[in-house]
């Protein structure tokens, strides 16, 4: 099956009721988009494909390619005619800056529009306020792009935090991890990191990225489930990510997934924060005598090292997770529902899942062959909050490159 060439609403548009600079730009996010998912395709293949003129293709690309947006590739050798020019993102050109702002420690990260990173800096700031955490993650990433940046261009800035966030007003809400509440991230940063700033939600942030170089390749209609010391589910449909009318769509960490009486910070028990995150894999390693387990990395070490407590354990988790994803998959009736996070790094225990969402969804083995691992190609926070930005280049190219192409710091 194949993924549409793009949704209702941004795709190229020749109605006269748009006027001409608006069709431009509409055209040129197409032309942008469609190079991004079609690496490699001639100015004439693009006209085709997306029903545009050749020489308003050629007129866009021109303008993307000085805006160091778009490079062009070598033309096959032997050609007979006029050469046909491939294209690509230029990913030497433009970079985005990539921040996760952890409660202890925050990543920040360049990333080329391709997802790949291109340098990356860890900053820890336990127990300072918002203001002084963000004055070290600022300090941080302006080193990272004066030593490593030097000469692109930078298109903006994604963050992406955990709990309640609202990205409209790029305020942290409340981040209980963190301690922090209605967190104004952009009085704070004062306009010291590279402009525009995108705040977002980090398990939607995750989706943006699974959507871009996940799963997305194959739908754009999917329930991305969010598996890490913190829980959380989005919804994706036709390639829009709900945020809920309050921010906080997808909240499934205090779904009860389980009868025994493991008490919850709510005050419920068996919920999946308590039965299902990488802390109560960890505690219940240490529970089944697995000895000194400290974190969920030991016990993945452990079963692929062959170890079958281990990989009991994990299985156990795999079917507390599969509760929440069949109700999931009941509610939704998702094309996919992408698993993300730790249970996305031991494969090899990855149908005790599968065979739980079969026993336990209503739509029963259908449900169940939906499920799939994340294809993203890593799970990183900070690689996730750059393709927040990304996504808003591909929708408005020009309006985040320089005019004058690519530029020094
Ligand atoms: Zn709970």
């Amino acid at each position: 099956m194949g993924k549409p060439e793009r949704s209702a609403g941004d795709g190229p548009r020749n109605g006269r009721a748009h006027r001409g600079d608006d069709m431009r730009r509409l055209n040129t996010a197409a032309v942008m988009k469609h190079v991004f998912s079609h690496p490699g395709l001639s100015r004439s293949e693009i006209a085709a494909e997306l029903g545009l003129s050749a020489a308003s293709v050629t007129n866009i690309t021109s303008t993307l390619l000085e805006a160091g947006l778009l490079r062009a590739l070598p033309s096959p050798v032997g050609a007979q005619g006029r050469p046909r020019v491939p294209l690509e993102i230029d990913t030497q050109s433009s970079l985005v800056l990539g921040i996760h702002l952890g409660p202890r420690t925050s990543g920040v990260v360049l990333m080329s529009l391709d997802g790949r990173e291109q340098a990356s800096v860890l900053v820890p700031h336990a127990g300072k306020d918002p203001g002084e955490s963000i004055d070290l993650v600022v300090a941080a990433a302006q080193r990272l792009m004066a030593e490593d940046a030097t000469g692109r261009q930078l298109l903006g800035t994604g963050i992406a935090t955990g709990g309640i966030v609202d990205r409209p007003a790029a305020v942290i809400i409340d981040n209980p991890g963190a301690g922090w509440r209605d967190v104004h991230v952009m009085d704070l940063l004062g306009g010291r990191l590279p402009c525009p700033v995108i705040v977002e939600n980090n398990a939607r942030a995750a989706a943006q990225s699974e959507l871009l170089y996940g799963s997305g390749q194959r739908t754009n209609d999917f329930v991305l489930m969010v598996i890490t010391a913190d829980i959380g589910s989005v919804m994706v449909a036709d390639g829009r990510i709900r945020a809920g009318f309050s921010q906080t769509a997808g909240q499934i960490a205090h779904l009860r997934v389980s009868d025994r009486a493991v008490r919850c910070s709510c005050g419920k028990t068996g919920c999946l924060m308590v039965m299902g995150s990488d802390d109560a894999v960890a505690v219940e390693a240490v529970r089944r005598g697995l000895g000194q387990v400290e974190n969920i990395d030991h016990v993945l070490e452990l079963a692929l090292e062959g170890n079958e407590l281990a990989i009991a354990v994990l299985e156990q988790r795999n079917r507390y997770v599969a509760r929440a994803a069949s109700q999931l998959i009941d509610i939704h009736d998702p094309e996919l529902l992408v698993v993300a996070g730790t249970p996305a790094e031991t494969p090899a225990v990855f149908a005790s899942l599968v065979a739980e969402v079969a026993r336990t969804a209503h739509g029963g083995a259908g449900a169940a062959g939906r499920v799939v691992l994340s294809s993203d190609h890593i799970f990183s926070l900070s690689l996730f909050a750059a393709s927040t930005m990304v996504d808003a280049v591909l929708a408005d190219p020009l309006a985040h490159a320089h005019s004058e192409g690519p530029s020094g710091l």
